[in-house]
């Protein structure tokens, strides 16, 4: 049976960079994809700071539907503005990125199998092997770019994300909406509905948005789009998907057990902030391509430490003030919002700023 450099599993972004990545570096990549066809889904908001983007070397402008300048932040009635001359974040077809990914993998020589839901992994002293029930890969690393449900880190012994540090997130994109602004995205602070997160509406165009919200209370989403999403959605909106997923909070305590490696959702490498993943998953993705070249080459495996000292602090500041915005009591977060508003609270700019990479000194 061939051997190759690496196995990835799972042909979202983050494993079509991963791949792409390892391929460019001279190493063989096969992607195992459960779904006929790689991607999301478009089960994402799809909207990413620019510089971020631009990091991930992947050519996603023609993937790109809108240009977001500025935010509105609101709290109950109250709300600020906050706005840029520039482009801050973009909104994407999120499939049609995923695809592209892939794409530029294959472009460099990576192979792909489709229809290839892996149920079990078998690991030998020289490799890993990857099985679908019928058919074996084998790799001589395996890297799960499988999601936050991630089986290659269930089946493989990685110590769990808990349910508790995730939060559940219901979002629809509709036509014929009364857009307020098609270059602002609006976000809703509210710890009471949306207990651990909060509320968005981000135009696609000046008719079509995504609107959404994300909650730690998992048995509360159908209520809370009721109450929520329909005041934005009326008689005469289209409604073109809907959709609800989970999204990881915390980093996975472990992400490289021997010759397996674990990248974006499925290492938890998401800004608990606002619950972007593509950005940091993608890059994470590129240091393990970088480890695995490196490992073939020297016998030694270090991604853990690698992507840990580039990004551990960035995400544990959006950490922080994830859990600074949750643990400040309603009443209190409502009367110093005004205040918020001059300082202009790093959390509130996420979800469409261009800070990705907020640095911590501990
Ligand atoms: C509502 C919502 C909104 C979001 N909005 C944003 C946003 O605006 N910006 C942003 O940056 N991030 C956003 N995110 C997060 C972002 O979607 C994730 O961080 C990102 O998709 C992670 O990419 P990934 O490749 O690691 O995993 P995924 O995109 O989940 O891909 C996992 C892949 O693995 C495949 N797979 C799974 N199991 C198997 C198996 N057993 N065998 C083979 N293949 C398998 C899946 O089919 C899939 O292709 C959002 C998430 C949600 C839920």
């Amino acid at each position: 049976m061939p051997v190759s450099d690496v196995v990835i599993v799972g042909a979202s972004a983050v494993g079509g960079i991963t791949a792409k990545e390892s391929a460019k570096l001279g190493l063989s990549v096969t992607m195992l994809e459960e779904h006929s066809i790689p991607g999301k889904m478009h089960k994402c908001s799809g909207i990413m700071s620019k510089k971020g983007m631009d990091s991930l070397g992947v050519n996603y402008y023609p993937t790109v539907l809108n240009e977001i300048f500025g935010a509105r932040i609101f709290n109950g009635e109250k709300y600020f503005d906050v706005r840029r001359n520039s482009t801050v974040a973009v909104v994407i077809d999120r499939q049609a990125f995923d695809e592209q990914c892939v794409d530029e993998a294959l472009d460099y020589g990576a192979e792909l199998k489709k229809n290839f839901r892996v149920s079990s992994f078998k690991e030998g002293p020289e490799y890993i092997r990857a099985s679908n029930g019928v058919e074996d890969v084998q790799g001589k690393v395996l890297i799960g770019c499988d999601g936050v449900t991630s089986i290659t880190a269930k089946l493989n012994g990685f110590p769990e994300i808990p349910l508790s540090e995730t939060v559940v997130a219901f979002e629809g994109e509709y036509d014929n909406v009364d857009v307020r602004k098609s270059d602002e995205v609006d976000v809703f602070l509210d710890q009471k509905a949306f207990p651990g997160f909060f509320g968005w509406v981000i135009p696609v165009s000046e008719t079509r948005a995504r609107i959404g919200f994300a909650t730690k209370n998992h048995k509360d989403i159908s209520r809370l789009k009721d109450e929520f999403v329909e005041k934005f959605v009326s008689k005469k909106c289209v409604s073109c998907r809907e959709f609800h997923h989970l999204i990881p909070l915390a980093v996975r305590e472990q992400t490289q057990k021997g010759r397996i490696l674990l990248a974006g959702d499925a290492a938890g490498q998401v800004k608990s902030t606002t619950g972007g993943g593509v950005v940091f998953g993608g890059n994470c993705g590129k240091i393990a391509a970088s480890s695995v070249k490196q490992f073939l080459q020297t016998g030694e495996l270090n991604y853990e430490q690698a992507w840990r000292n580039k990004y551990y602090s960035s995400l544990k500041s959006h950490r922080k003030l994830h859990d600074f915005y949750n643990s400040v009591p309603s009443s209190v977060f409502s009367s110093l919002f005004g205040l918020f508003s001059k300082a202009g609270l790093p959390v509130l700019l996420n979800k469409f700023g261009d800070m990705d990479f907020i640095v911590s000194k501990n």
